[in-house]
Order: C-alpha cells, then sequence, then structure tokens
C-alpha cells in the first residue's frame, strides 16, 4: 500500500504582507519512494514550495502534512529531522572547516557515538565519490565539489525525504550522473523519496512524477510521459531521455556518439 510522505492542500503564500501572493491554492501529494521533479519558469514558485516544506516560511491558507503530521511552529523542528536539504548556493550549508567535520556537523545533534558518526561520514563521503576531499576546507572546492559535499551532509543523516533545490547545476554532467544514479539506488533501496526542483529536462523525464508550476499554482501534475507528450512546448531531445533511462538502468552512456540516430540504434542493442 502506497504512504503519503507529504501531503500540501490548498497552501498559499505571498513574502510580504502587503505584497502579491505568489503561491496560489497549491495542493499535491508524494508517496514514500516517488521522485518527484518540481519545473517551471523562473519565480514561477519552485524553490518558495521547497521553503514551504520545510518551514523556512509559513504558509498564510492551506496544511502541510509530513508523514501524516500537520506542520506548524511546535512540529516544525521534528519534522525537519526527516528532511534533507540541498540548496542550489552549497556556501551558505558549510559550517565545519574540513569536509569530514562539515559532514559530522550535521550528526551532532543525533547523539550516536563517535564510531558510528565516523562511519556514517565516512559511508556517505565515499557515496557521492569524494573521500579524497575529506581534510579539505570546503570553502576551497570548486562549485561542484561543494554540491556533493552539501548532499553527502545530507545522505549521512539517513533523511526519508530529500529535498533538492537545483542540487546539481554546478556537476559536470559525469558526477551528475554519479549522483543522480545514487539517488536512484537508494529511492529502490531504502525507499528514499526525492522532490527535485529542477531545469534538467532529462532529469524530469526519468523522475515518477512531474509537477509544473505557473505563476504560483500548479499547471500539471503527472507521469513525465503525459507532460512530454501533451503539455510540453518543445521537445526533450531524444539523447537526453535516453542518458536518463540509461542512468536509472545503471549503465553508462558510451561518450563517443555524434548523432541521435546511432544512439538510438546503439540503444537498440
Ligand atoms: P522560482 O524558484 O520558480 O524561480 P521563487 O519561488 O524563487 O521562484 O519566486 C516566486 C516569486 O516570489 C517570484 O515572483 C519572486 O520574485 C518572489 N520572491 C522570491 N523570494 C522572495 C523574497 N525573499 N521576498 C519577496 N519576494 C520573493
Amino acid at each position: 500500500m502506497s504512504e503519503v510522505v507529504v501531503k500540501v492542500e490548498n497552501i498559499c503564500f505571498q513574502y510580504d504582507k502587503r505584497g502579491n501572493e505568489v503561491i496560489h491554492d497549491v495542493s499535491f501529494q508524494v508517496q514514500k519512494g516517488e521522485w518527484v521533479s518540481v519545473i517551471g519558469d523562473n519565480g514561477s514558485g519552485k524553490s518558495t514550495i521547497a521553503k514551504l516544506l520545510v518551514g523556512l516560511v509559513q504558509h498564510t491558507r492551506g496544511q502541510i502534512y509530513i508523514n501524516q503530521i500537520k506542520m506548524d511552529e511546535h512540529t516544525i523542528w521534528s519534522i525537519r529531522q526527516h528532511i534533507g536539504m540541498v540548496w542550489q548556493n552549497p556556501d551558505n550549508q558549510f559550517i565545519g572547516t574540513t569536509v569530514e567535520d562539515d559532514v559530522a556537523f550535521s550528526l551532532e545533534n543525533l547523539n550516536m557515538s563517535y564510531a558510528e558518526m565516523k562511519d556514517r561520514v565516512n559511508h556517505s563521503l565515499q557515496l557521492v565519490g569524494i573521500s579524497e576531499l575529506s581534510r579539505m576546507d570546503p570553502s576551497l572546492l570548486s562549485g561542484g565539489q561543494k554540491q556533493k559535499v552539501a548532499l553527502a551532509g545530507v545522505l549521512a543523516l539517513h533523511p526519508q525525504l530529500i529535498i533538492l533545490d537545483e542540487a546539481f547545476v554546478m556537476l559536470d554532467p559525469k558526477s551528475r550522473n554519479s549522483i543522480i544514479r545514487i539517488l536512484q539506488e537508494l529511492k529502490m533501496k531504502e525507499k528514499l523519496t526525492i522532490i527535485s526542483i529542477t531545469h534538467d529536462m532529462a532529469e524530469a523525464a526519468s523522475a515518477d512524477r512531474i509537477i509544473q508550476l505557473r505563476t504560483g499554482k500548479v499547471n500539471f501534475d503527472g507521469a513525465p510521459k503525459d507532460y512530454f507528450d501533451n503539455v510540453c512546448d518543445w521537445e526533450v531531445p531524444v539523447a537526453d531521455q535516453l542518458r536518463r533511462l540509461l542512468i536509472t538502468k545503471g549503465k553508462e552512456l558510451p561518450r563517443n556518439f555524434m548523432t541521435e540516430a546511432e544512439l538510438v540504434k546503439w540503444f537498440g542493442n
């Protein structure tokens, strides 16, 4: 039986009491183990939805439930323990002076032994492929490396739900593919639930569901195939669709393809 992890009911939000409402009557649900891509033009409200889901800003109307617990000022702290959030700009997330300290920092309030903490830190650094950076100062890393550190910090928490706000934009395509594959594996094995705000249509094509926002409202909520067949007004390159399909199957795409026709042929084999 499916289990609802996120339930958003008719929420509205405005940043400034006298300003415009930027989220209007938004409702959706996310099931345990689902990967939902949230897409939409700049300013459509995607990041605001992420902030609302982790209680950084409070909805002015409607309700949000995480794991059937209604979000309010009393429940937000315990709700946040189950959510890992990776923002677009990882610089805002660093606290430690080394990568391993930084990843460990997220675990310090969880009351676990030093040995377990060390284990979790090493494992999550290894998962995202940055073990060799463990003694580095996070502020000296490249944008892509910083995004990996931020993700390692979140994975070390063993969250049930991860919210990614353009969390892969600074990664090179190879790293992006491998991180997506790792998250797909966690989704399959641990039933990790993922809400990913993205501009990457290829990533959205491989999600279980797409929610498209338009001027603060849900314009589409459904299967990627429906979105690309019936709503999207431009073609997602076939190569991108196939690349993602391969990622979900745990395969690497050979790098030397020149044309989509060659790619389709190779995929057929
Ligand atoms: P997206 O993530 O889709 O680009 P946002 O959620 O960032 O969209 O923004 C939605 C709307 O809210 C936009 O009109 C934006 O200008 C406005 N907005 C975003 N952040 C703030 C803020 N801190 N104060 C006031 N308005 C904001």
